[in-house]
């Protein structure tokens, strides 16, 4: 019963605070299944880079009531997470 997460609700703002260290960015997100909104430090997100766009994505744990979510990532959002700190998984290798 579970998978399917709906993407419709993709959304994340970064808040970069300025020019501090990378410790300090928060990314926001949103739950699809309870409806919060929080902010996760990047140590929160984890970040899979495919072949393609439509197999990179990004996935959290919603602190409010535990889904696994999972979002596609687009390339601004990648440069987001990336720059931000967020562990990133390459799911293929360009060997
Ligand atoms: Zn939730």
């Amino acid at each position: 019963m579970s998978g399917v997460q709906d993407v419709r609700e993709m959304s994340v703002a970064v808040a970069f605070d300025g020019m501090k260290s990378v410790a300090d960015v928060v990314f926001r997100a949103g739950c699809p299944e309870c409806r919060s909104s929080f902010e996760l430090s990047a140590g929160a997100l984890r970040l899979a880079i495919g072949a393609t766009s439509k197999t990179t994505f990004y996935s959290f744990t919603c602190p409010e009531c535990g889904l696994a979510v999972r979002k596609p990532a687009g390339e601004r959002i990648v440069e987001l997470l990336t720059g931000g700190g967020v562990r990133t998984l390459r799911l293929h290798s360009t060997v």
